[in-house]
């Protein structure tokens, strides 16, 4: 069965989108820790991020500082942390979290916000790429 990312690359769920080329994929994390928090992907689907050959993980590490970067020019933070885990959804996948603090980081705090919210920060990000 294809992974929810799997879905989402595929636009049958709905996701606020970043930015995709050929193999990868940028949308913001539905669940964030901070506003702003992304999730790059390969649009092949692997769970590990250690699974990934070679040219697919310099791929998505080079895709992810891209993005990362536009984060940096859009938003007003420290830094912007980038963190795998993957013991939700077995799709390889980077985060990359605005920082202002450690807590930012540690999944333990998150933030809810609107629709309009995330569309508006989506937008901010796009428009620094
Ligand atoms: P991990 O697998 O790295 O532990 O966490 C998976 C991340 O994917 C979580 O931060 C979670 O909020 C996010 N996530 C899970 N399902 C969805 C979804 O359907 N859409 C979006 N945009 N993010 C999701």
């Amino acid at each position: 069965m294809p992974s929810i990312f799997t879905k989402i690359i595929n636009g049958e769920i709905p996701c606020y989108k970043i930015a995709e080329d050929d193999h990868f994929f940028a949308f913001l994390d539905i669940n964030p820790n901070v506003k702003g928090h992304t999730l790059c992907i390969p649009k092949k689907e692997i769970d590990k991020i250690t699974d990934l050959d070679e040219e697919t993980y310099l791929g998505l590490m080079g895709f992810s500082r891209k993005i990362a970067k536009a984060m940096e020019a859009a938003i007003d933070c420290k830094r912007v942390g980038i963190t795998v885990i993957g013991l939700e959804v077995p799709h390889a996948h980077v985060h990359l979290i605005p920082l202002d603090q450690m807590k930012d980081a540690t999944f333990q705090h998150k933030v809810s916000l609107k629709a309009q919210e995330f569309e508006a920060i989506a937008a901010q990000i796009r428009s620094k790429l």
